[in-house]
């Protein structure tokens, strides 16, 4: 907790973290609002993973020259912070992977071949990124599983009610979106974790890309088996993410890549595994980009939820009305707990016009389906535009973003 007494960050200062902000666009100061698809970097993720390339370049937990040590304890150290950023009960539990994605194909292969029999289900939700999505659809075509969906509402939220009859024994796994990358909707983690857990004895996975940019997670009050995530959406690098699982599913699990680091002893015939969570990690990793992560996860608890949370809720306020009071706007979902993300149609323009007309003004936002093909589907819709804010836009940003739309509709109407 902060003290109150903490004087509050100047808003000029939060911003000085981030040098792309002070880059102009066609002549215009940049306006990033396309934060769900990747955050800004700080500086100090950037002389992170500047540090360990100029001063100290080396491969991790091989070597006993100094530059090899110093590498291994960046690395390492990089693992404690994000145990502790999560609430992980052990380091073993954090795997670093490539991001979101391959953290969960690395369930969907490493623990749903050994877990699924045919008839078995996994259910997903209407709402669900691609990426939690089409893993559990290559294992449903290699273990004879079933897919169920949690239908999604016309508010954009999920249909809880719907939720114990889609739960029985036959239920081997449950995955959701913390936080919808396209709706900005925070599905109520808590809630359906209780229910999950009151109607079957199936593995819960959730997708929190976009949500541990947003507000603290702990993982061991959650409940949950699996959480996976990307630095790159948390003021870190891309290339590196996170999957943690709770230790005893980890242990039981089967390696998913081979190679070296993840063996204790290797014969010509076969091999044994190291112990969590090199088992798990395969060959030479993403250092860089796990020191940049470790720098991210400090810049994040430097900054504060309170600064983070406050901003960005301001920034969702404000924003909101001023979208709904645009001509025809069409904002997708109204759900009452959201993330500053905000996906809409204007009525006869394009998305992709939206994003190219709104660039010319150094306005950077998102065009097309936001990897939500099934949930554009569900709104009758085959693309929208999305903007989505970070604790350092400001409501000068909303502003201008209002500007640009009311340009859109007059150059396109
Ligand atoms: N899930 C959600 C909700 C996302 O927003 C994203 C990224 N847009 C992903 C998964 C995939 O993340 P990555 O591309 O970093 O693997």
């Amino acid at each position: 907790m902060e003290s109150p007494t903490l004087a509050k960050p100047k808003e000029s200062a939060l911003r000085a973290a981030f040098p792309v902000l002070s880059r102009k666009v066609h002549g215009k100061p940049l306006v990033y609002l396309d934060n769900a698809a990747t955050t800004l970097k700080p500086a100090a993720v950037l002389d992170a993973m500047d540090h360990y390339y100029r001063h100290g370049t080396a491969n991790i937990h091989r070597g006993i020259h100094t530059l090899a040590e110093e590498a291994t304890a960046a690395y390492e150290g990089a693992r404690d912070r994000v145990a502790a950023f999560v609430r992980a009960s052990s380091r073993g539990e954090i795997l670093f992977t490539r991001g979101t994605t391959e953290s969960i194909n690395l369930v969907a292969q490493a623990w749903g071949r050994g877990a699924l029999k045919p008839g078995d289900e996994i259910l997903l939700t209407g709402m669900e990124h691609h990426a939690n999505l089409v893993p559990w659809q290559l294992l449903r075509d290699a273990t004879g599983a079933v897919l169920r969906e949690i239908p999604v509402t016309e508010a954009g939220e999920l249909d809880l009610g719907a939720l114990p009859g889609l739960l029985g024994e036959r239920t081997k796994l449950v995955a959701f979106p913390w936080v919808s990358n396209a709706l900005g909707t925070v599905n109520p983690a808590a809630e359906l974790v209780r229910l999950v857990r009151q109607h079957c004895g199936g593995k819960i996975l959730v997708d929190g890309a976009q949500a541990v940019s947003h507000f603290p997670v702990d993982v061991g009050a959650l409940d949950i088996d699996f959480l996976a995530f990307s630095g790159h959406k948390l003021y870190g690098p891309t290339g590196i993410g996170v999957l943690w699982g709770r230790e005893s599913l980890l242990e039981a699990m089967p390696p998913w890549q081979g190679g070296g680091d993840m063996i204790k002893t290797v014969t010509f015939e076969s091999a044994s595994w190291n112990e969590l969570p090199h088992k798990f990690e395969a060959g030479t990793p993403a250092i860089a980009e796990a020191i940049g992560l470790g720098a991210a996860v400090a810049f994040v608890e430097e900054t504060g939820w309170e600064t983070i949370r406050e901003r960005e809720n301001e920034l969702r306020r404000y924003a909101e009305p001023l979208l709904g009071a645009v001509p025809g706007l069409r904002l997708l979902g109204a759900a009452g707990e959201r993330a500053p993300v905000f996906s809409f149609n204007l009525p006869g323009v394009h998305p992709s016009d939206i994003g190219a007309l709104l660039d010319t003004e150094g306005i950077a936002i998102r065009t097309g389906t936001h990897c939500t093909m099934p949930l554009h589907a569900r709104f009758g819709l085959s693309a929208s535009a999305r903007a989505s804010f970070a604790f350092y836009n400001t409501r000068h940003e909303a502003d201008l973003l209002l500007q640009g739309l009311d340009k859109v509709l007059r150059l396109t109407r």
